[in-house]
């Protein structure tokens, strides 16, 4: 490279020349175009550069799509707009501020200096001009009051993709259940309710038996289907009485508020039954490729208990139910 100048002083005179926002994403994006890092970035930003001239905001959002697939809900995307749209608002307030003093000083105009105006048509002149400052202040407010309504359309749409954001960062992509953290925190507050209320609270610990052979056998593409077949049996049958979750990997956490160990041990019992009926085909050749089996560790809620005993106990439970020979259900018991 014959550029002598350091990529920091390349992205700033960037950042300058085409008036983009410096936030900590266009920054990053800058870099990679700068250091060359990505070609197909650097193919896409020079073709903007020789047919548009400029960069701008929006243009890099764009290519950061098509290239990176980051949609509209990302908590990222969601925070570059919402930083954008209040630097917009502030704008318009900074505007109307200086629109305002504009038009006042040129109203002040004191009546003396009508009377004072030696001429009937000095006054008039006056006049005009208080005419003409009124209606130009009338027609930049107008501009404004659009300005703002569509801001707040723009606000509204935002709040919207905050809401899928927080949806998305609480759930599991591959099977759209609730994920680890979402399970986590549900969890923490049903254990305060619990306590308080003095009610019981059980958790189900669920794995799928020699899971890697439906990878190994199969491929992972009938592993995913696999997975995805177990989360939506679990989320009908579960339906209304516990919270369902995707742990990690092939297990999966159901939260059960307001039954005691007993009970969720039954419930296991009877999913994993259920299951266990099941055949499992495969979607587009409709070849059959053999019986899901679970294992499952039940445990209840302790006085005194924290959501990390809790969880160790049904997963020591599970442990056992694999060790037993799997596809079956264990519930925790203190040792005698
Ligand atoms: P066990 O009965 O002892 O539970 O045996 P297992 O084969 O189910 O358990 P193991 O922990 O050996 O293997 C789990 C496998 O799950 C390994 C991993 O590649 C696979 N896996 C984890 N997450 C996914 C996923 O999202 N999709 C697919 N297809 N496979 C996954
Ligand atoms: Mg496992
Ligand atoms: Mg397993």
């Amino acid at each position: 490279m014959t550029d002598t100048r350091g990529t920091f002083d390349r992205i700033r005179a960037l950042l300058e020349e085409s008036a983009i926002a410096p936030t900590p994403s266009n920054y990053e994006f800058l870099y990679r175009y700068v250091s060359g890092a990505d070609p197909q970035l650097v193919e896409a930003v020079d073709a903007v550069r020789r047919t548009k001239g400029q960069l701008s905001d929006r243009i890099l959002a764009n290519i950061r799509r098509e290239l990176y697939g980051t949609g509209r809900a990302g908590v990222g995307r969601v925070l570059e707009d919402t930083e954008a749209q209040l630097a917009r608002m502030n704008d318009y307030i900074e505007r109307s501020d200086a629109d305002a003093r504009n038009y006042a000083s040129r109203l002040d105009v004191s009546r003396s200096d009508l009377d004072a105006a030696a001429t009937l048509e000095r006054q008039r002149t006056m006049l005009a001009e208080m005419i003409e400052a009124t209606n130009q202040m009338i027609a930049t407010t107008e501009q404004l009051q659009s300005e703002l309504t569509a801001s707040s359309r723009e606000i509204d749409a935002l709040k919207a993709d905050l809401e899928i954001a927080r949806v998305d960062a609480r759930s599991d992509a591959l099977t759209g259940l609730a994920n680890r953290k979402a399970c986590c925190d549900y969890l923490d507050a049903q254990i305060d309710r619990a306590m308080s209320e003095e009610r019981p609270m059980s958790l189900i610990f669920l794995d799928i038996d020699h899971f890697k052979k439906f990878n190994d056998n199969y491929g992972h593409r009938m592993g995913d289907e696999v997975l995805r077949l177990v989360a939506q049996s679990l989320e009908r049958f579960f339906h209304g009485r516990g919270f369902v979750s995707r742990w990690g990997g092939e297990e999966f956490v159901i939260v059960m508020p307001g039954h005691e160990a007993e009970e969720a041990t039954q419930f296991a019992e009877r999913f994993r039954q259920h299951i266990g009926t099941r055949t499992v085909r495969a979607r587009q050749s409709g070849r059959e490729i053999g019986k899901v089996t679970l294992s499952l560790g039940v445990a209840g809620l302790d006085r005194e208990d924290s959501a990390q005993n809790l969880i160790d106990r049904a997963d020591q439970a599970l442990y056992d139910a694999k060790a037993d020979g799997r596809d079956r259900v264990v519930c925790w018991k203190a040792a005698a």
